[in-house]
């Protein structure tokens, strides 16, 4: 089944300059790149997406190291591949949450590591299942940034909606 899911590569992993290794890893799964930006991470954006973990004692750390704040490296590189079992391809590359415990020839055992405070520093981020992809990537792409129709789209009037433009 074609699926759709968000691919995260971490501040860690942009600090290591790791978004070509990791890009390359990847394309062994032969999905296709449907969308792909540079974002500098709110932190309202990273507490609604880690919104699931809320309760947990990490909650804070891990949203500081999503917006950059371990890393010196405000950004984070989103993507949405698309293709068949998208989901479980890419979270089978990314390895296990744990980088200790990760296989170590997936992205996370080769590229992961434990900070002495803890936090699960594991360069990538991925969807965990069809229903979390499409709330994500809905948090972090708007439709026109996404070269397929994904999900279905209203449309919206906008009056005095202030912008930026070239
Ligand atoms: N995390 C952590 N310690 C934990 C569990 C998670 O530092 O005990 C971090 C880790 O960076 C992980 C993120 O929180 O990638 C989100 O956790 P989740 O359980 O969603 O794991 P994932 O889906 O990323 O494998
Ligand atoms: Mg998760």
């Amino acid at each position: 089944m074609n699926q759709a899911v968000l691919i995260l590569i971490k501040p860690d992993g942009l600090k290591k300059s790791l978004t070509g290794n990791i890009l390359t890893r990847l394309s062994e799964t032969k999905l296709e790149i449907v969308a792909a930006k540079m974002v500098r991470v709110s932190r309202e954006l990273a507490c609604e997406h880690y919104k699931h973990l809320k309760e947990k004692p990490f909650f804070e750390e891990i949203i500081k190291y999503l917006q950059g704040d371990l890393h010196e490296r405000k950004k984070v590189m989103a993507l949405v591949y698309w293709g068949k079992d998208a989901i479980t391809k890419c979270r089978d590359l990314a390895g296990a949450t744990n980088p200790e415990e990760a296989d170590p020839t997936s992205i996370r055992g080769s590229y992961g590591r434990i900070t002495t405070s803890g936090v699960y520093e594991n360069a990538i981020h991925v969807s965990s299942n069809p229903e979390e992809a499409e709330r994500e990537i809905k948090l972090w792409f708007e439709p026109k940034d996404i070269i397929v129709d994904l999900y279905p789209v209203k449309n919206a009037v906008e009056k005095e909606f202030k912008r930026k433009v070239w």
